[in-house]
């Protein structure tokens, strides 16, 4: 085997880490719950990459790639604003602080970004937007084989674009932003659950035939196609791709989302001619795609 890389995707409940062969190959993947803090995250992360290491015996090439959520500064390696990791005070040296543990140099970049770095390697495509929609919502662009985080590293931010000046008020000071309605915080306060994620809860019962649950969903669903608009007609990627928690529901999520997008074009054969519906994927559930982005980092 030759030389490998070593990712990890540092997230609220969990960090998932893997080896990363040249060929694409992931030859090993742990997980650890995350515990919180500076410290915490540090200690998992440690964790994980010696768990990394004691399960493949090959020397590994670049540094350790780290993907995390909240504004990354990726010259000094350091994190703010990851409220969920409890990283919310002033800036956390991660990548200082986590290559000292290690002995071994450490890349940080933001947790979407990354996602769009992996999605792009996994599917083959050097142009793609990547849309993730989690507890909120923010897109990774891969243009022309290169990585656009902007000027203030705000490029992407895409679930603060305000679409309803009637909309309730977001957490970022503006009102009725895309995130407002399509975003897995949203789907949480439209249809709480407790047994199933809300997101899963919802489709399900708008499957059943829940007049209520079709018209949050389908409401859900018009957000993201919005949001997939004004993506594409800023950038044109080639291939826009869904991922994060609530990409879980799988082609469940990519033929509603069509469905939104093919009623936007029906009105506008300019629309129409861009063929959004048919750029659309949806990451499997079962890649790693953050992790695999983080391994790439440095490259
Ligand atoms: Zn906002």
């Amino acid at each position: 085997m030759g030389p490998v890389r070593l990712g990890l995707d540092i997230g609220a409940t969990k960090t998932l880490g893997l080896v990363l062969a040249d060929d694409g190959v992931i030859k090993a993947e742990v997980r650890e719950p995350t515990e919180p803090g500076a410290d915490g995250v540090v200690r998992t992360a440690a964790k994980v990459v010696d768990a990394l290491r004691d399960a493949v015996d090959e020397p590994w090439t670049g540094p350790v790639g780290v993907g995390v959520p909240g504004l990354v500064d990726v010259e000094r390696g350091a994190v703010k604003h990851a409220v969920n990791l409890g990283l919310d005070g002033d800036w956390v040296p991660l990548g200082d602080l986590l290559g000292d543990r290690l002995g071994a140099q450490v890349v940080v970049e933001n947790d979407v970004n990354v996602a769009s770095l992996g999605a792009a390697a996994l599917s083959g495509e050097d142009d793609l937007v990547y849309l993730s929609i989690g507890t909120g919502l923010a897109a990774g662009l891969v243009l022309d084989g290169r990585l656009r985080r902007g000027v203030h590293g705000a490029a992407g931010e895409i679930g603060h674009v305000p679409v309803d000046p009637m909309g309730v008020y977001c957490q970022c000071g503006q009102r009725g932003c895309l995130e407002t309605v399509a975003s897995g915080s949203a789907i949480a306060a439209a249809w709480p659950s407790t047994d199933l994620p809300p997101a899963q809860a919802l489709f399900a019962a708008a499957q059943a035939g829940d007049e209520k649950a079709i018209a949050v969903r389908d409401r859900f669903a018009v957000g993201v196609a919005e949001a997939i608009r004004v993506l594409s007609l800023a950038v044109d990627p080639r291939t826009i791709v869904v991922g994060g928690g609530v990409a879980q529901l799988g082609d469940q999520l990519r033929a509603v989302v069509a469905a939104a997008l093919l009623d936007q074009a029906a009105s506008s054969p300019f629309l129409a001619s861009l063929d959004l519906a048919g750029r659309l994927r949806v990451v499997p559930a079962d890649r790693p795609v953050a992790a695999v982005g983080a391994a790439l980092l440095g490259r």
